[in-house]
């Protein structure tokens, strides 16, 4: 089934090959370009919840930008901020995106992802020099070692766990009140997907797991993850929780969870929302 995946699709060409021809990008930075509109890491939305674009002129002389590709025969290019909070997105914001649509949120999301990158990456993580934006912001080079660094993408599995018809979901106590979700975890160093999806579900909810297979993935720019959403069956129902890291882990059967996707007052959970990979997977399990 096709499932709707927030923040991905995005309709700008990347143009790759033009991001290491400083001549072909100074080329392209003409009253014909486009730059995205940024309060911070966060996007400037018309009254209509569209992105902004600006034009070149309103770029800020001191500042970097980052080339996001062309669209339309138009280069497009986003502001680096002078700092960056790292951290999630306030309410507020959620409740813009979820006016925005699906291909601005994917331009947006590239957008973010890279420009929060730059932001926290002004010093080398090698010999503490500073370095500078190059490749068109594709990378950042030293300029007191040959260190070169590239854009992070962190891998983070989150898992529909399923025993005899049920599914194991969990509650973070962050959530909402009513909220449970799958359960998610990054992968660690010398890891493979599979064996992080094991261990994250042994680890918060003792539950053994087998035949790991993948589903979905989904970009998510807060500040630079990659969800793999995966499927694995239980062993057991067992549950003991990691209090550290969940309130509650709890079985529901089919029913529920398509009450609770369904948006009955009456299901025993609140489903995450839509924008969530979480809720895709879930659609796609009941759709199975
Ligand atoms: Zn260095």
């Amino acid at each position: 089934m096709k499932l709707d995946i927030a923040f991905s699709g995005c309709r700008i060409d990347r143009a790759d090959h033009l991001r290491g021809d400083p001549a072909a990008l100074g080329a392209l930075m003409t009253h014909h370009a486009r730059l995205l509109g940024m309060e911070g890491l966060d996007p400037a939305l018309t009254a209509d919840g569209e992105l902004v674009w600006t034009s070149l002129a309103e770029a800020d002389p001191d500042g970097e930008l980052v080339f996001l590709g062309v669209e339309d025969g138009r280069a497009c290019f986003a502001p680096v901020p002078v700092s960056a909070n790292v951290g999630p997105p306030n309410p507020r914001l959620w409740q813009a995106l979820a006016a925005v649509s699906s291909a601005d949120l994917a331009a947006y999301g590239v957008a973010r992802a890279l420009v929060g990158w730059h932001a926290r990456h002004r010093f080398c993580a090698q010999c503490g020099g500073a370095t500078v934006l190059t490749k068109g912001g594709w990378q950042r080079n030293c300029t007191a070692c040959p260190a070169e660094h590239f854009p992070r993408t962190d891998p983070v599995t989150i898992m529909l766990v399923e025993h005899d018809g049920n599914l194991l979901l969990g509650r973070q106590p962050r959530f909402p009140a009513g909220r449970f979700s799958a359960l998610a975890g990054f992968v660690e160093p010398g890891e493979t997907v599979e064996e992080a999806v094991a261990r994250e579900v042994l680890e918060e909810a003792g539950v053994t797991v087998h035949d790991v297979t993948y589903v979905a993935s989904q970009p998510w720019p807060f500040p630079s993850s990659l969800m793999i959403g995966c499927h694995a069956i239980a062993e057991g129902t067992a549950i003991t929780i990691d209090a550290n890291e969940l309130e509650e882990a709890r079985w529901f059967s089919r029913a529920e969870v398509e009450a609770a996707m369904a948006g009955d007052p009456e299901a025993p959970f609140i489903a995450p929302p839509v924008a969530a990979i979480a809720h895709q997977l879930l659609r796609w399990w009941l759709a199975r």
